[in-house]
């Protein structure tokens, strides 16, 4: 008797955002233990990296590392290890070391850094007071005052790490997304996923609609977290050089094999901008770029043929 295979799905917050999990099984009660293991994956690592758990590994970084060299998990060592490359590779637009100042912005309360918040520790934001020291697997900051957030690409590494279980486990059609970052394995039965880039003024459009298959998404906006004040939007993403957001683009989606790098570049590309992002692109193997700038206008990267409208 043939075998039935069907579509299993779930959804729970997460990292304080939503996780979506889709994967295509003969089986309902193994499907759902898969689920599972790419929820319970999740929560571990946001129990690792989450800068609002005081116990997490990440915050006793914090709280240490510039008084000493703290030792770390390969994990962590290896995700500011990849921050940093990318810091490299970006001239320092993706840097990590933004909470520094960026730790003072509650997008909730709709509070930002006083001004002498934002020039005590503006010069605290440099990638280059990070340093790891692999032979002993530990990180120091040669700055006191510095702090570090892994908010640009924790995400793109949970989705990488579900999608290696589920590989693991032999599922062969799979899409898993956490907030802005999308990874599919496979295509939907045959035919692609349609996913859509968020129109970032108004919630219930798409701005661009793709068609996917095995391939990564990940998109950076000035939507998801923010608030207006004097008319000027506050947002999530930080330029490292002032210390407020980015604000020449308003989203910002990257297409490549894996999260967790192009997870930071959607953030790295946002902070440059649309010519010295779409340069960086260019210069990357397999990975492409959808950049909607301030005016609305959509602009896509050499390697991606624009859609009929
Ligand atoms: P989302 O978290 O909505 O998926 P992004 O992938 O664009 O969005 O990541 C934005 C997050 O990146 C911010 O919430 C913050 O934690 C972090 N971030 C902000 N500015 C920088 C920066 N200059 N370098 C590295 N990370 C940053
Ligand atoms: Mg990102």
């Amino acid at each position: 008797m043939p075998v039935q295979a069907e579509w299993f799905k779930a959804e729970r917050a997460i990292m304080g955002t939503a996780v979506h999990v889709e994967l295509w099984h003969t089986d309902k009660i193994t499907a759902k233990k898969y689920i599972q293991h790419v929820f319970t994956e999740m929560h571990r690592i946001d129990s690792l990296m989450s800068p609002l758990k005081k116990e997490s590994e990440l915050s006793l970084v914090n709280q240490q590392a510039a008084n000493k060299p703290v030792k770390i998990s390969i994990e962590l060592f290896k995700l500011i290890q990849q921050s940093l490359d990318i810091s490299k590779l970006s001239n320092g637009a993706f840097d990590i070391t933004f909470a520094s100042v960026g730790r003072f912005y509650d997008y909730r309360k709709k509070t930002k850094p006083t001004k002498d918040e934002l020039s005590i520790n503006l010069k605290k934001i440099n990638y280059k007071n990070i340093k790891l020291n692999s032979k002993n697997q530990t990180v120091f900051f040669t700055n006191k005052g510095t702090k570090i957030d892994l908010g640009g690409i924790a995400k793109g590494h949970a989705v990488d790490n579900a999608i290696n279980i589920l590989q693991e486990n032999g599922i062969k059609q799979a899409m898993v997304s956490a907030g802005g970052d999308t990874r599919i394995i496979g295509d939907k039965g045959g035919r692609p996923w349609y996913v859509g880039i968020r129109h970032p003024r108004d919630k219930q459009k798409s701005a661009v609609i793709l068609p996917l298959s095995q391939t990564a998404l990940s998109t950076s906006g000035d939507y998801e977290r923010y608030f207006i004040k004097d008319n000027v939007r506050h947002h999530h993403i930080i330029k490292p050089s002032t210390g407020s957001s980015a604000r020449e683009l308003r989203s910002v989606s990257i297409l490549g094999d894996e999260s967790t790098v192009i997870d930071a570049l959607s953030t790295t590309v946002f902070i440059l901008g649309l010519k010295k992002g779409m340069k960086l692109i260019s210069s990357i193997p397999n990975t492409e770029a959808i950049i909607i700038d301030n005016n609305g206008n959509i602009h896509y990267s050499t390697g991606l043929t624009k859609p009929s409208p």
